[in-house]
């Protein structure tokens, strides 16, 4: 709480009384520290895969080059680690791009069309991975207030996130019903699951469940936030549920066309 003693002065100069002022300034702290702990996580996730790079090319350029496959398998770790660097920078631009957004304008779309945008980015990851990929649209499904190419990103990192945590010979399955004034939109995985724990945290910036596998299936740990992000954004929500061992359900509410 930060006190101000203003005076009240009225005829000639004279005070006539004070007036104390208090402004709450515990929420600016919060915001304060939220925004110094972020700038210190992202320093971190940047610096680590460059610390890697960095130590692969340094052995590189002091070892003799007599071997191509050990050399071949440091430049796949290079190259793997600077695509992680490329994604990193993606999320994170998008994330503060999101962030200047207020108040945009929502028209209606049709989520068909977002889906089978989505698939035909996702359908090869998930044929390599073994992982059927379902559909269950409707016909006749009522539009959604929003903007397409956010809607676009909103079901790729639920999808692609399907895939990441579904091991192989599993299902993500897209789905997509109305329900009163909103639409639902489903993904569900017949994937690891997560704990009961870590439910309320996996929209937080960087959170993850297990980071080593995380990392190791490319993930940057910002998806689930720039969906949050976008999800308030269209004045809708979103909802979990999971199972350890059994698989993850996201249901996506947005708002739909007015009738
Ligand atoms: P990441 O890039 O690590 O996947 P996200 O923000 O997309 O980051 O997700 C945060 C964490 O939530 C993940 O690291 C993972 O632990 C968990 N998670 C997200 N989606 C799923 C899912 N479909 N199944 C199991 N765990 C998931």
């Amino acid at each position: 709480l930060r006190a101000h003693l203003a005076p009240i002065i009225r005829n000639y100069d004279q005070i006539r009384g004070m007036v104390l002022i208090f402004t709450d300034i515990t929420e600016l702290r919060r915001l304060e520290r939220l925004r110094s702990e972020f700038v210190s996580n992202v320093s971190h996730e940047l610096k680590t895969p460059l610390t890697s790079i960095r130590g692969y090319v340094e052995t590189l350029l002091e070892m003799e080059l007599d071997d191509p496959s050990v050399i071949k398998c440091f430049l796949g770790v290079i190259n793997r680690e600077s695509q992680r660097l490329s994604r990193l920078i993606d999320d994170l631009l998008d994330l503060s791009r999101l962030e200047g957004k207020r108040h945009q304008k929502l028209t209606p779309t049709r989520l068909e069309k977002v889906v089978e945008n989505v698939i035909s980015i996702l359908a090869p990851e998930a044929e390599k991975k073994g992982i059927d990929l379902l559909v269950d649209i409707p016909e006749n499904l009522p539009r959604v207030m929003g903007i397409e190419e956010q809607l676009n990103q909103v079901l790729i990192n639920l999808v692609d996130n399907g895939i990441k945590y579904t091991p192989a010979n599993g299902k993500v399955s897209i789905s997509a019903e109305p329900e009163g004034d909103w639409v639902i939109l489903k993904v569900a995985d017949t994937g690891i699951g997560i704990p009961e724990e870590d439910i309320d945290r996996i929209f937080e910036r960087f959170y993850r469940v297990d980071k080593a596998r995380s990392r190791q299936m490319g993930g940057t740990g910002l998806g689930l936030s720039i969906v949050k992000h976008i999800v308030k954004g269209h004045g809708g929500e979103i909802e979990v549920e999971s199972e350890v061992g059994k698989g993850t359900i996201f249901k996506v509410k947005l708002k739909r066309e007015k009738r």
